[in-house]
């Protein structure tokens, strides 16, 4: 096997050809990733701005891979979709979410809110609200704790089955929010239809917010759109005061980014937040 696998190597001399044989390689070890336990989840706090609290962070999965490292999710998440395990990963993730939930609860940290990440490939699945409801269920967890970010691409494809599964999760008292709001499409129609609690604007808009008159001018906008909807704003990759002092003027809501924190693990957080150094 050695003997091929070098022939193999030499021929793809290539760069699109190796790439292509890391992928292959990748999507080989992903397969094995859940039930070798090597996924993680860090999370990255969200500031409140009407109290100077941390009051909700998001989970954002990790994969801790045998020869690799940690990998971010732009390395597998793509590569799990295309294979269809992104259904079993994303109900480990809710699960993950759950049991972090649990074990705050009666901890300084009992209040937290907890945001997942769903691809749109997720949405595919019928029993995923089940799933959801068994999770929190089994975790004991109300689930106005838990929120589901999802992007924008889902109220485009798919409308009614989406419009359906979304309903139902947001019946259970799953809180719904729009990622990277901005970047998708044009149209707000959506808007009208899907049960949506809180809308975060993408980072794009955020970045040189403070050099840039027409960034100011979406963001003003977008906060006004989302007030008067009835929904809560989260700005996300805020790196600097004056970012973070502009929206504030502005009234959003929450700010997300690495002026507050990156994402971290569980119990990093946990000593962020007693030291008060996030606030
Ligand atoms: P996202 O949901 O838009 O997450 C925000 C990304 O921006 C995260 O990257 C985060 O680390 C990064 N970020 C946060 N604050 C800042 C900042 O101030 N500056 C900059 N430059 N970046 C910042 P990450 O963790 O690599 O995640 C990338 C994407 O992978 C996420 O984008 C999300 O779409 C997806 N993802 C993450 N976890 C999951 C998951 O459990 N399931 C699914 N389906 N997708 C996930
Ligand atoms: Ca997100
Ligand atoms: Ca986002
Ligand atoms: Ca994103």
């Amino acid at each position: 096997a050695k003997e091929q696998g070098r022939n193999t190597y030499q021929f793809y001399t290539d760069g699109m050809q190796e790439r292509e044989v890391m992928r292959l390689e990748l999507e080989k070890d992903l397969s094995h990733a859940l039930a070798n336990n090597e996924f993680v989840l860090h999370y990255q706090p969200q500031l409140n701005l009407n109290s100077g609290e941390i009051t909700s962070v998001e989970a954002l999965i990790r994969w801790q891979h045998p020869r690799r490292g940690l990998l971010a999710p732009g390395e597998f998440i793509p590569l799990a979709e295309e294979s269809g395990r992104i259904t079993d990963i994303g109900h480990w993730v809710v699960m993950a979410a759950c049991r972090q939930l649990a074990a705050w609860k009666d901890t300084r940290f009992g209040k937290l809110n907890v945001a997942v990440n769903l691809s749109g490939r997720e949405l595919d699945d019928e029993d995923l609200v089940d799933r959801i409801r068994d999770a929190l269920d089994a975790e004991g967890i109300p689930a106005a704790r838990l929120e589901v970010e999802l992007t924008e691409e889902i109220f485009i494809q798919n409308i009614e089955h989406n419009l359906d599964q979304l309903s139902r999760l947001h019946d259970l008292g799953v809180n719904l929010a729009i990622d990277d709001f901005g970047v998708g499409y044009s149209s707000l129609a959506y808007l009208k239809d899907f049960p949506v609690d809180l809308l975060k604007i993408d980072r794009s808009f955020i970045t040189d917010v403070t050099e840039r008159h027409d960034d100011a001018v979406i963001i003003r906008a977008v906060i006004n759109l989302a007030h008067n909807l009835g929904l809560r704003v989260v700005a996300e990759g805020v790196e600097t005061q004056a970012q973070l002092d502009f929206l504030k003027d502005q009234g959003c809501n929450l700010v997300q980014g690495y002026l507050i924190s990156r994402p971290i693990p569980a119990q990093e957080l946990e000593k962020a937040l007693a030291s008060g150094a996030l606030e």
